[in-house]
């Protein structure tokens, strides 16, 4: 079996749900499995109701309410040409007035909790896929008897050993070449039965975690994207997408500015051994990515981001030379300050050091002062190149620095788990040494 998740935007309306009815169509021999997030930006409109609500402003909450309502009637109606099926008729009808019911509640005691917040939020995704279901003639599943969570509300952890023992029970006897199973992404239940959610964008997550629970041979993620491209096309125009990414890649990618999904999110796809690829909705003959655990790409340089701004620290110490406990001594400061350090690059008497941009610098300072001196240097930009390659690729370093030319390299730092090499560049020249490193070192081989 195969499972295809689509985003709000695949769902947004009649016309978008009309061509991923024919992507599931054409999937239907593999047994799909069909997550679909909430149409567009309902999510946002829920938690707006409810934010309206919980200031006491009940027929603002309604207003929204209805607004919501008529947009999943307009795409229902669309989709049945008139003809709404009498069931999803209903089933629309219940599930907006529990909306109401709620919105409601919530005015009345004007309190939301995270709780409260989840029940409503969860209408979103309860609401496309009985359409979606309706539409395309499939099963629809309750994603909230098969995703069991913990009661963490707002973000809550999914148990991966409960969730498989109920995707057997629940799940697997739907399963069958020729017909869709519909569900939803982002919800899930405890053990209680109480409704909750996995965290905004919690799809994708939704998605790996069914496919893990069900040995799925691949997880497909629809967006509006063909794959993750190798720099982002605002500033490279010639970016590509990427055929092949490995987990750590992309993993590096997001914690560096890339627009990939979220790696965490696809974890339990990706250790359980299932590919997971990232496809657009429009273009579904187009490129795409595959990102599994491990992946010999052909590159030493699989892509390239960056993040900006970010300010370097360089703190020196002329007692530092052939003294130990320095570096203790220093990060000690940043630990009790709770300011995290993205770079490190350390000489003989001194460590510079990157932290974002809005980290209060004064209390640092102060401390940082008793034994050392320390330089300022604000608007810089990280540029990091990526690539399961990189550390076996010879003469790498001096290519990259010729790439750059005369852009002026204020940092370099090679990631411990060497698929990463990072510098830093005054954030004024982070476009152009983007480009001219992905000409030479991404866009050059093929
Ligand atoms: N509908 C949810 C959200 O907008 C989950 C998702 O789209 O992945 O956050
Ligand atoms: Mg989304």
């Amino acid at each position: 079996m195969i499972v295809l998740k689509f985003g709000g935007s695949s769902v947004a309306d009649a016309a978008c749900m009309g061509q991923v009815a024919e992507l599931v169509r054409a999937a239907l021999p593999r047994s799909p499995l069909v997550v679909l997030s909430a149409m567009g930006k309902t999510t946002n409109g829920l938690f707006d109701a409810a934010k309206t609500a919980e200031g006491g402003d009940l027929a603002g909450a309604m207003a929204r309410q209805r607004t919501l309502m008529a947009a999943h009637r307009k795409a229902a109606d669309e989709l049945f040409k008139g003809a709404v099926p009498e069931n999803l008729d209903t089933a629309l009808t219940d599930l907006f007035g529990e909306l109401e019911l709620l919105l409601r509640g919530v005015a009345l005691l004007r309190e939301l909790s995270p709780r409260s917040m989840d029940a409503i939020a969860s209408l979103g995704e309860r609401l496309s896929t009985r359409v979606f279901a309706a539409f395309i003639g499939g099963a629809w599943l309750d994603a909230r008897t098969v995703l069991r969570t913990d009661a963490g509300f707002g973000e809550a952890a999914p148990q991966p050993e409960a969730i498989r023992a109920l995707a057997t029970g629940h799940l697997k006897p739907l399963l069958a070449p020729g017909r869709a199973v519909v569900t939803q992404g982002y919800i899930g239940a405890t053990e209680d039965g109480l409704t909750t959610t996995l965290g905004r964008g919690g799809s994708d997550y939704s998605a790996a975690l069914f496919g893990a629970a069900l040995g799925a041979e691949e997880v497909q993620i629809w967006t509006d994207v063909e794959g993750v491209l190798t720099c982002d096309p605002g500033i490279v125009p010639e970016a590509l997408p990427i055929p092949e990414l490995s987990f750590a890649e992309a993993a590096e990618l997001a914690a560096f500015g890339a627009k990939v999904l979220h790696p965490a999110t696809i974890q339990p796809a990706v250790e359980a051994g299932i590919p997971v690829t990232v496809r657009h909705t429009q273009k579904p003959e187009g490129r795409f990515t595959t990102i599994s655990a491990e992946v010999r790409t052909g590159r030493p340089i699989t892509a390239l981001a960056s993040r900006s701004p970010v300010t370097v620290l360089t703190v020196s110490s002329t007692r530092m030379l052939a003294q130990s406990g320095f570096l203790a001594r220093l990060f000690e400061v940043f630990g009790r300050r709770g300011v995290s350090v993205d770079l490190v690059a350390t000489a003989e008497v001194s460590v510079s050091l990157t932290v974002e941009a809005d980290v209060p610098l004064a209390p640092l300072i102060q401390d940082l002062s008793a034994f050392a001196t320390v330089g300022i240097h604000e608007g810089r930009a990280i540029i990091a190149a990526v690539g399961e390659r990189l550390k076996s690729t010879p003469g790498l370093g001096a290519r990259l620095l010729t790439a750059l030319g005369d852009v002026n390299v204020e940092m370099i730092s090679m990631g411990a788990n060497e698929i990463n090499l990072s510098l830093v560049v005054k954030q004024e020249h982070a476009a152009e040494a983007l480009r001219r490193m992905h000409r030479v070192l991404v866009g050059g081989h093929p």
